[in-house]
């Protein structure tokens, strides 16, 4: 018995990992890490030294040869090093996007100059990796009175301008959420416009929004009171409305709401960019601010950007006012 498992485990060793030399056979790493934890892309092949590249990308788009592509600066190349006989690895420094920021990647291996050449299979599948946040990491609980001021606005939630994009109940849930955080009250439905001087408190989109500018909070005072505070969020907007974080072309949802909020709740100082606040005065595309530990901000840290070699994840800019 088991001399026989011995040659089998023999006979297994002794094969090649698959029939053709120059596949590429992913033994790391799995479909989710936590974020910070190490990170090694194994690639089995008999390929030569220094012919395996590990491509990383925010999206799963990948062009006619089935490489993965999109914009540039939202994908990654590294060069596989030889780990031991048969496997390449690209361990990835602690410093880099890759571990800092959670969310959704692509990658996948292939093979480059001479090797390529003649390869059944140079370039190899497209693997999703998910990064996580800790649950107890994640953005929740009370925002006063440690980023401003605690509000008590009642407040309606408009239903016109809608984006297709955006599931109407999953908005209510994030307004009703972000709004709790800062002791405001998101109410139910109308159909009155937000943005417009009505006599009603109201939060939705509106097409007036300029672009580059995310949302417009709006106090409208009549006589020293404030008679309504409404909330436009721009409805042409790339809106990624959750729970996933935002792919690198798409604006957060809920990061936005907490911000404009915390508007409607009294605070309407900014604070700088990066630092840890959801009252910034700038977000870009793939970047959040959920809570003190849930947050994501591009190139804020040098070690992020040293990392990460010849490439960034490029991050759009929009003013948030
Ligand atoms: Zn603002």
């Amino acid at each position: 018995m088991r001399r026989a498992l011995a040659s089998l485990l023999f006979a297994l060793l002794a094969l090649p990992a698959t029939a053709s030399a120059q596949s590429l056979e992913y033994a790391a790493p799995t479909a989710s890490i936590s974020r910070g934890a190490p990170l090694t892309f194994a690639v089995r092949t008999d390929a030569p030294d220094g012919s395996v590249v590990v491509r990383v990308s925010g999206s799963d788009e990948v062009d006619v040869a089935g490489l993965l592509t999109g914009p540039e600066g939202t994908w990654v190349d590294e060069t596989a090093m030889p780990a031991v006989e048969g496997l390449q690895v690209w361990s990835v420094p602690a410093s880099s996007i890759l571990r800092q920021r959670p969310g959704h990647y692509y990658w996948q291996a292939y093979l480059s100059g001479d090797a390529a050449t003649g390869a059944e299979e140079p370039i190899g599948p497209v693997q999703q990796l998910v990064v996580t946040v800790p649950m107890a990491d994640r953005g929740r609980g009370k925002l006063f009175p440690r980023f401003g001021r605690r509000g008590g606005t009642a407040f309606y939630l408009s239903s016109e301008n809608f984006p297709a994009t955006v599931d109407g109940a999953r908005f209510k849930a994030l307004a009703k959420k972000a709004s709790s955080r800062w002791g405001l009250r998101a109410q139910r439905w109308t159909s009155v416009e937000a943005g417009v001087q009505d006599g009603y408190s109201v939060a939705g989109f509106s097409s007036r929004v300029p672009r580059g500018v995310l949302g417009v909070q709006t106090d409208y005072i009549r006589g020293g009171r404030v008679i309504e505070r409404d909330l436009a969020l721009r409805a042409d907007e790339n809106w990624a409305a959750g729970p996933d974080y935002p792919g690198l072309d798409q604006i957060d949802l809920e990061s936005v709401l907490i911000h404009e909020l915390g508007h409607m709740a009294g605070t309407k100082r900014h604070r700088p960019r990066c630092a840890n606040s959801p009252m910034i005065e700038a977000l870009g595309a793939g970047e959040w601010w959920r809570g003190p530990r849930d947050k994501w901000f591009g190139e804020c840290t040098s070690g992020a950007r040293a990392s990460s070699v010849r490439k960034t994840l490029v991050h759009r800019l929009v003013r948030m006012d």
